[in-house]
């Protein structure tokens, strides 16, 4: 069974049946189609913070790095944290959609669209927990798409981060408030190695997103998505940079200093879609009887579960003369190579031996 991206339901077993006894185990609900959706509590201390990862049942970054992070809380080094912190951790709010690997619960419903509704059972579950804790933070864990950028035509946005708002005006309240200054805290930490790799994402208020909701009940609330590394299709890299950001995040809680401006949240640059996975450029492209020559084709890889394993496949998604967008990849067919003409079709698979030969290159 492999550990990356593909993390289903029965992988955690392992590693939940090797947690100590200070680590209660709880079965808090269940999904649609009836498997446990289980609670951690972890460490005894007066600040409580609540964290759920895939909601989203195939952005499993934030929960690999939380199969990280657990063990180092629960290391006797740590004792002052497990002192000041209970954290309350679900590792799949979402156990169908982690199976199956699809962002969407088994009845096709987004979980992160249904929190005034409350349609499924696991917002249910969610809903309830929040009422029973009254935490004095959420995290709302996430991955993000290869798509998107740090600041328009940026770098790539290998972490974003998002203080929920509100209202619809966007107000500063005060929960929202802290949520930015803690973001500006974990935002510091990571600049360094991930210079202009971190962003924003967009803040329009939507009261059916759960962040918004507990925002607006008062909880600062952070969300967290797990974006892209160059080459790191399995997120182990940006998975660390995760596990980085919630120990930043405790010790900055813990010394309690975190008085910065939200000017500093603001400057982080704002998400933009601006990338695709592969650019290949010197190619003739033939569309509608018509052929069009030195042309970059752009490719998005769709991610697709087989066999137990995330695999890429390679989607044509339109061709330019100069493609307006940034790639993570770029090829350059050489010029007199046979071959390279290409049949273009929107959503298109790329066939296997034309991308092989793509990649040879
Ligand atoms: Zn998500």
């Amino acid at each position: 069974m492999t550990t990356k991206r593909y993390l289903p339901p029965s992988a955690l077993n392992s590693f939940l049946e090797g947690l100590p006894q200070a680590v209660s185990i709880s079965t808090i609900g269940k999904s649609v189609k009836g498997l446990p959706i289980s609670l951690l509590t972890i460490g005894n201390g007066k600040t409580k913070i609540l964290m759920w990862s895939q909601m989203h049942g195939n952005e499993s970054t934030t929960t690999r790095a939380l199969l990280d992070f657990i063990p180092w809380f629960l290391k006797a080094t740590q004792k002052h944290l497990q002192k000041t912190f209970t954290l309350s951790v679900i590792l799949q709010l979402n156990p169908d959609g982690a199976k199956a690997y699809t962002r969407l619960n088994a009845n096709g419903v987004d979980l992160n669209r249904d929190a005034i509704d409350l349609t499924q059972p696991e917002s249910v579950v969610l809903q309830e927990l929040y009422q029973e804790i009254n935490p004095d933070y959420c995290l709302n864990l996430h991955g993000q798409r290869t798509i998107f950028s740090a600041g328009k035509m940026g770098k790539t946005a290998s972490l974003s981060f998002l203080a929920p708002s509100a209202d619809l005006e966007r107000s500063i309240t005060p929960s929202r408030k802290k949520a930015m200054h803690l973001i500006v805290a974990l935002k510091r930490a990571l600049e360094k190695e991930l210079p202009e790799q971190v962003g924003r994402y967009d803040d329009a208020f939507n009261p059916n997103c759960v962040g918004d909701k507990f925002t607006q009940m008062g909880t600062p609330t952070i969300l967290f998505e797990a974006g892209h590394v160059p080459e790191d299709y399995q997120r182990e890299i940006t998975r660390k940079y995760i596990f980085e950001s919630y120990k930043t995040l405790l010790y900055t809680l813990f010394s309690n200093d975190f008085e910065y401006t939200t000017n500093e949240y603001f400057d982080i640059p704002e998400n933009a879609k601006d990338y695709v996975d592969l650019i290949v450029s010197g190619v003739t492209i033939k569309s509608n009887d018509e052929s069009f020559v030195e042309q970059e084709l752009a490719i998005q890889y769709e991610e697709r579960l087989e066999k137990n394993e995330v695999i890429f496949v390679p989607v044509m998604q339109f061709f330019a003369s100069q493609a307006p967008v940034k790639a993570h990849k770029k090829i350059r067919i050489p010029k007199g190579l046979k071959n390279k003409e290409i049949s273009f079709e929107k959503g298109k698979i790329i066939q296997k031996d034309v991308f092989e030969r793509f990649l040879s290159i």
